[in-house]
């Protein structure tokens, strides 16, 4: 869960997390709804549905033991060498290095890199320096005072140098400017999407549809629409979306103000249509059929959904839209 994400975001979610699937095989029973539900408004879903896979091949391959063996738990859906080395090195107290991003602006400051140490070959060499300055049978203790020096002292903007145990070692202290390092490869602006969707009512139940699972917020349900392509508008996307994707005809008779949401790898400008239902004629679309719900509005609770599709149904649910057009 701390996976690109704050402590203080991830603590209420940890504990309800932990209320309601109290052991792995508790997490392995349940439904993927459920585990997406829990995880909502976390974001980086991958990381729940690896968690629920996970659960399960430690339910059926280890009988319900996490494996203590790097490998074996690599093997796991996913854990990579990080997190293999976190769960090998603090919960067994086995002697593998932990590099995160604050253990990597540690050491990148130590040695004053010249060059992006995400990138290759300086990722490779700073995992090769940690492993040199792990003092064997002591990785657990060690590993989480590198963490916690990268998150308490060496912070990003303003390390605090005169209070760390490296100060007389430092490069980046030596510099007089450690705030310079690591030093960072320039960023691509992260893409950017007009999106239509319908919130399509009829008798009281608005439709809503599942993303497929093996794409971006695969598995979560949301309004139905896509992407507004160059040349059309985005009504004119709205109804293109829906005619491909479910076979859908509506009648827009009301819009919502467009909102903005910025996920990790881009950001969406979404138009929200209120729309009467015509016909639906699902086997007329193309490709993987669609899964997909009507759906008392009161019950989109128990759906997870996107946190942007959430925040339409937190304007529509102020807006007192559902009175109109059903
Ligand atoms: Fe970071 Fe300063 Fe310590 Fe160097 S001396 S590791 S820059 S806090």
């Amino acid at each position: 869960m701390l996976q690109q994400t704050r402590v203080a975001a991830v603590v209420p979610y940890y504990e309800r997390w932990m209320a309601r699937f109290p052991t792995v095989r508790a997490l392995g029973a349940a439904r993927e709804d459920e585990v997406l539900g829990a995880w909502e408004g976390l974001g980086y879903y991958a990381r729940a549905r690896n968690l629920h896979r996970a659960a399960r091949a430690v339910v059926d391959r280890f009988g319900g033991s996490i494996p203590d063996h790097f490998e074996e738990l690599r093997e796991l859906p996913g854990i990579g060498p990080y997190t293999a080395a976190a769960v090998c090195s603090i919960a067994f107290g086995r002697d593998f290095a932990v590099v995160d991003g604050n253990v990597r602006r540690v050491l990148a400051r130590l040695t004053a890199l010249a060059s992006d140490p995400r990138r290759s070959p300086q990722a490779g060499a700073l995992e090769a320096l940690a492993h040199a300055l792990l003092p064997p049978g002591t990785a657990s203790l060690h590993n989480q005072a590198m963490m916690e020096l990268g998150a308490d002292l060496c912070t990003p903007r303003a390390p605090c140098c005169a209070a760390c145990a490296f100060q007389a070692v430092c490069r980046a202290a030596a510099s007089r400017r450690p705030e310079a390092y690591p030093v960072r490869a320039s960023r691509k602006a992260l893409p950017h999407y007009d999106v239509a969707l319908g919130v399509v009512f009829d008798e009281g139940r608005v439709l809503i549809d599942r993303r497929p699972y093996n794409g971006l917020l695969g598995g979560l349900w949301e309004f139905p629409g896509g992407k507004v392509e160059a040349g059309e508008t985005p009504e004119e996307a709205l109804h293109r979306e829906l005619r491909e994707e479910l076979g859908l005809r509506v009648e827009p008779f009301g819009t919502l103000p467009p909102v903005r949401h910025a996920y990790s790898h881009f950001r969406v400008t979404l138009h929200p249509y209120l729309c009467r239902f015509l016909s639906m004629e699902p086997r007329a679309c193309s490709g993987q059929a669609r899964e997909w719900r009507w759906t008392e509005v009161g019950g989109l609770d128990e759906y997870p959904m996107p946190r942007a599709n959430r925040k339409v149904l937190e304007m529509i649910a102020v807006g007192g839209a559902l009175g109109e057009g059903l």
